[in-house]
């Protein structure tokens, strides 16, 4: 729970005293010193904005800000399309000689709720893994890594049916891995046109990515995961499972928009064939 907070304490959109709030402040202005854990988080998100052509982009927050799930609203036209502009990953500098970061387009804003949990996760395993634990599991929401395994036997882990509240989709035994879902029934609401509004959103448009109902992705690492269930969540079935299949060590399996499941290469190897998520 330190490692949690401590996190938290930096990384905290809605904290004004969070490094992270001081950037979205100040950056666009000088370049702004920060923690390593900061400048390291924003380096690998930069890294999954590469690789996925800007599915996965912390300054989604340029529009993302304009939301508010609780209360029901989204953004009208000419806003979206002002914030929308102001979605650019490449324009958040790092130099790592000065560990500074600099944001080079006024209003672009950085949210960093797509990796932070996945972050805080691996540090509380490493927390752990100090102090001598060799079996354990770490969940923050939909991050969670586990350390070791039963002694005789793996864990064995539930995908939340993204449909049917309290029920799984899959049930899948594993040890010593991270595993991250992205869902659209997390921070959600129903507009007047019937369209889900949730907290996942597509760069290109500012608006919800609907390609499908939810992602999880299997990684070493809970900040790869987490940052990969969300760019696979935003790239849709297949462009998302040829990303992952790109890439050592990674699996991911998806529910499509009409509840079927899909599996990377390395589940298939040894999962079933595709089925309906009920
Ligand atoms: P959660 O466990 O909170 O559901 P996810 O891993 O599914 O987290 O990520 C959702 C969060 O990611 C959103 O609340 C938002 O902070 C952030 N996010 C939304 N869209 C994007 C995007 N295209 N790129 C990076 N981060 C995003
Ligand atoms: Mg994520």
């Amino acid at each position: 729970f330190e490692e949690m907070d401590e996190v938290n304490r930096l990384m905290n959109p809605w904290d004004p005293d969070s490094e992270l709030s001081r950037l979205n402040r100040e950056a666009h202005r000088k370049p702004v010193p920060v923690s390593a854990a900061v400048f390291d988080v924003i380096t690998r998100s930069l890294h999954y904005s590469r690789l996925s052509g800007g599915a996965f982009d912390i300054s989604f927050a340029s529009a993302g800000q304009h939301y508010d799930y609780r209360a029901g609203v989204a953004p009208g036209a000419e806003v979206l399309e002002d914030a929308v502009a102001k979605i650019d990953y490449t324009a958040i500098r790092l130099d790592p000689a000065a560990r500074t970061v600099f944001y080079a387009v006024e209003g672009l804003q950085v949210d960093l709720g797509g990796i932070a949990k996945g972050y805080a996760v691996d540090r509380a395993i490493d927390r752990l893994i100090d102090l001598g634990i060799v079996s354990a599991v770490v969940s923050a929401g939909g991050d969670s890594r586990i350390l070791g395994n039963l002694g005789d036997r793996p864990r064995t882990i539930g995908i939340r049916h993204p449909r049917k509240k309290d029920d799984f989709a899959v049930l899948i035994p594993l040890e010593d891995t991270a595993i991250s879902t992205s869902g659209d029934y997390e921070r959600f609401f129903i507009d007047e046109q019937g369209r889900r509004v949730h907290h996942i959103l597509d760069p290109q448009t500012g608006k919800s990515s609907g390609a499908v109902q939810s992602a999880s992705v299997l990684a070493r690492q809970a900040v790869d995961s987490d940052a990969l269930s969300t760019t696979t969540f935003v790239l849709g079935v297949e462009q998302g499972l040829a990303l992952i299949n790109s890439l050592p060590d990674i699996d991911a399996i998806i529910i499509d928009d009409k509840g079927m499941l899909h599996y990377s290469q390395g589940l298939l190897r040894e999962a079933a064939p595709a089925r309906r998520a009920d």
